[in-house]
């Protein structure tokens, strides 16, 4: 390990193009680079989403770049639980003969891989797809599936595809457990938000139990009790339903089985509700009444209810006040967008057509996205739209013979979902619950999880109940960290293996998500890789060059065309795919290998990017064609893939608000509405308790709020925070009163799960009984671990009854002062 001081370099600063890796807004940035510090930043105008806007953490980005802690050589754990340094040649060999062994013993599906990359870099996780295909692997996690499953699964329930707002239009926005004050989720959050609240023609709503910044400039803040978000979603949805304020039209045209729907919130007593939640009727009154009438609404749900109680049941009920107001596919609504590549799989059990909410047949379409799947990219939605000539007669028929025989394909979220073999969690958009991971490990079930990988994330910090998942670790026969540090979870492995920063090489995200414009970036590095790491694809693809899964007979003429050209590449490539299917899950391997050393500038950790700039043509001709990339055969694809090899921000779709409707993955494009797992909840609410909270933990702490300075735990350095250094447990000014303590004063919190002393902060924003922590805190480092590391307080059990996201914001908890 070595700590990378700034050098000096005589090397004249240039701007280069970039982007910030802190959240998935992913704003482009411009740097300047002194010896492997990012000396300046600012934001990049020219970039086509985030337009010169940045916040104010992306300004301090070298904290991450030049002031972590960073690893140099591969470690491999001695059994005195000690470190020792060993070559990459030994590290890759034992690694492979070891995980040869976990899969002769026990099988390949006994190996988890977990991660992929984080806010800022996906390219690795398309490789490591390919290690998984060489090893059989077939359960997959990332920390996805502890805030977005429930959303994904009514998602994928209703229309098949990922849903956002025109918020920037919409005459309302209801910004649902959500702060983009803070969390933003949409490009150039804070000046959208100014200039809504400044309009007095529109309205922002805000429901969160804290008055966030957010909350504080909403021309309607519904300050639900903490942990009643359903009631108060049901009770809108039952104004709109019992007034009559539903875009008939619209249901009619485009949902099915609506009325099972409409029945149940015809029965909700919204008073009752009101009084649950502790809104005041007549405001929800007042709200619905608005949603009901405007010319456009749109919605954004986020963690304050997806990590809250009724997650998955929140997510269904936020749908439903854009749907019963028809707010789809029109300037100011929401809509569901195109996908450069996916960051998960299949979103959840769909409906078998227009009229079932039962298993879906597997069609050749559905296994040709299951393939995309795989391959980590965006398989052809619109098979029969393949572009015509030489790409049809080499395409289709590889497409079609893969969709035949592969016995290998997966069965992610088919007839009505998989569940993990030992405690039979559901599994959604392919990734097991985070919650369920220590328990798919420790217990003596002969099926249990037998290896780990883990790659570009730190989930012994960031799951819940941390010791679990330390134990966890350890319990396995074989544990594999890739990442830049020695971060918390890298320190129970039982290798370690240091990457390249993510300023260091060409990475991107797949957090591709807006409309009518779609905008994918792809980064060239700033500098040069600290010597002694690798980037991810160099890393997997010497695991699989060492598991000798792909025969040189098979490399060696992709070689060759790859050398005469791109167009011969890309017939050669589909060919062989053609002749061998099981070379479609090693894809992204075969592409770093043949066509990775042809590309410019040491690109060739970009080749899996070919393959999605070509199925993203294919999957959406005429948006990307109005994006500017047109032509016949691979060449709309390729002027893609030439066009992000830039570095540059590329807007890689272009559609009208009325194109939304083809992103709807169903055969008659119709909205299934009708979930009875879902209803059956939501009729629950009439008589189930809405607390639960005891006189032992008589506190609802909110575990991992984001604050001006918090972002996961990817800057390691603690003095990147200018303000709360210490992450302050926030309360209010009664709790404060009530415990007789003042700011600065220390608490211990305690919880089911573990407790810990926190300094206090006296906050307006929080009402009486509910206190928060921030997420990002407690992370080692030379200079200290300032706060706490919330999932220290956190349970496995206490996770939705559905997707199993986990409660993280209804953690019930107790106060003490440290003088009692
Ligand atoms: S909004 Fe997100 S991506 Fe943009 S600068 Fe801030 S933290 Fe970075």
């Amino acid at each position: 390990m070595t700590d990378t001081a700034p050098i000096e370099s005589t090397a004249p600063p240039t701007w280069q193009k970039s982007a910030c890796i802190l959240c998935e807004c992913n704003c482009g940035i411009e740097v300047q680079v002194q010896g492997r510090s990012l000396a300046k930043i600012r934001g990049d105008k020219s970039h086509p989403a985030s337009e010169g806007y940045t916040c104010e953490k992306a300004l301090r980005l070298d904290h991450y770049q030049s002031r972590t802690e960073r690893l140099t050589s591969p470690l491999r754990r001695r059994p005195d639980g000690s470190y020792e340094e060993i070559d990459w040649e030994t590290a890759i060999r034992e690694i492979a003969e070891r995980l040869n062994a976990v899969r002769s013993q026990h099988g390949g599906d006994k190996i988890f891989f977990y991660g992929g990359g984080g806010q800022g870099n996906h390219l690795g996780g398309t490789y490591g797809k390919a290690l998984q295909a060489a090893l059989g692997v077939k359960y997959t996690s990332n920390a996805l599936a502890q805030e977005k499953t429930g959303e994904m699964y009514v998602d994928g329930r209703i229309y098949g595809g990922h849903t956002k707002g025109d918020f920037e239009h919409a005459e309302v926005v209801v910004f649902v457990g959500k702060n983009p004050w803070q969390s933003h989720s949409f490009p150039r959050a804070r000046p959208v938000l100014k200039a809504m609240a400044a309009d007095p023609n529109r309205t922002m709503v805000v429901i969160d139990p804290r008055r966030s910044e957010t909350a504080a400039m909403a021309d309607i803040h519904l300050q639900v009790r903490p942990g009643t978000d359903a009631w108060c979603l049901a009770a809108l949805g039952a104004i709109l339903v019992q007034e009559d304020l539903l875009d008939h039209a619209f249901l009619d045209a485009h949902t099915t089985g609506i009325e099972a729907v409409l029945a149940a919130y015809k029965t909700i007593d919204v008073a009752d509700f009101a009084a649950r939640c502790s809104v005041d009727e007549a405001l929800l009154r007042e709200t619905a009444r608005r949603i009901g009438t405007a010319e456009s609404a749109c919605t954004y749900e986020d963690l304050g209810v997806q990590q809250a109680p009724h997650s998955t049941l929140n997510s269904y009920l936020n749908k439903m006040l854009w749907i019963f107001t028809g707010n789809f596919a029109k300037q100011g609504g929401m809509f569901v967008h195109s996908t450069f590549a996916p960051v998960a799989g299949s979103s959840g059990p769909m409906a078998s057509g227009a009229g079932g909410s039962g298993p879906r047949k597997k069609t050749a379409l559905n296994r040709v996205t299951d393939i995309g799947g795989r391959i980590g990219v965006n398989a052809p939605a619109f098979f029969p739209d393949l572009v015509a000539g030489r790409l049809a007669a080499v395409a289709q028929p590889t497409v079609a013979k893969v969709a035949g025989g592969s016995s290998a394909a997966p069965k992610a979220n088919r007839g009505g979902g998989r569940r993990t073999p030992v405690t039979n969690a559901r599994i959604i958009a392919g990734l097991v619950p985070c919650n369920s991971i220590a328990e798919e490990i420790l217990n003596d079930h002969p099926d249990r999880l037998r290896a780990l990988w883990i790659e570009s994330s730190n989930p012994a910090h960031s799951l819940s109940d941390s010791d679990s998942f330390r134990r966890a670790m350890r319990a396995v026969e074989l544990s594999v960290v890739v990442d830049i540090a020695m971060t918390e979870t890298a320190r129970e492995a039982d290798y370690v293996l240091p990457a390249s920063s993510q300023f260091e090489k060409w990475e991107c995200t797949f957090f591709n998500v807006d409309f009518p414009k779609n905008v994918f970036h792809l980064r060239a590095p700033v500098m040069a890789p600290l010597e002694g790491t690798l980037a991810e694809p160099e890393i997997y693809a010497r695991v699989i060059r060492a598991l000798d899964v792909v025969p040189d007979s098979v490399l060696a003429p992709l070689r060759r065309a790859a050398r005469r050209g791109r167009t011969q590449f890309a017939l050669a490539f589909f060919a062989s795919v053609a002749a061998d299917p099981k070379l479609m899950g090693l894809a992204p391997y075969v592409l770093y290998e043949t066509l990775g050393p042809t590309l410019p500038d040491g690109a060739a950790n970009t080749s899996s990017l070919w393959g999605v700039s070509q199925l993203c043509a294919m999957a959406y001709p005429e948006s990307v064609g109005r994006a500017g990339f047109t032509g016949s055969g691979f060449a709309a694809g390729e002027k893609l893939f030439e066009r992000i090899l830039t570095g540059e921000g590329v807007a890689f779709t272009v559609d009208d608000y009325d194109d939304a409707w083809t992103y709807v993955k169903r055969p008659d494009r119709r909205f299934t509405v009708e979930i009875p797992e879902l209803i059956e909840r939501l009729e629950a609410l009439a008589t189930e308790p809405s607390s639960w909270t005891s006189e032992e933990f008589p506190y609802v702490l909110s575990a991992g709020e984001r604050r001006a300075f918090t972002a996961n735990t990817i800057i390691r350095d603690p003095s990147w925070r200018r303000r709360d250094a210490d992450g302050a447990l926030r309360i209010s000014a009664d709790d404060a009163s009530a415990l007789g303590v003042a700011p600065g004063d220390r608490l211990r919190i305690v919880t089911e799960r573990g407790r810990a002393v926190a300094i206090v902060e006296v906050s307006e924003m929080m009402q009486a009984g509910h206190v928060s922590l921030p997420n990002g805190m407690g992370v080692d480092h030379a200079d200290g671990a300032p706060g706490i590391s919330p999932n220290e307080l956190t349970s496995l059990g206490n996770r939705d009854f559905l997707a199993g996201t986990p409660l993280h914001k209804y953690v019930p908890a107790r106060l003490e002062r440290i003088d009692a």
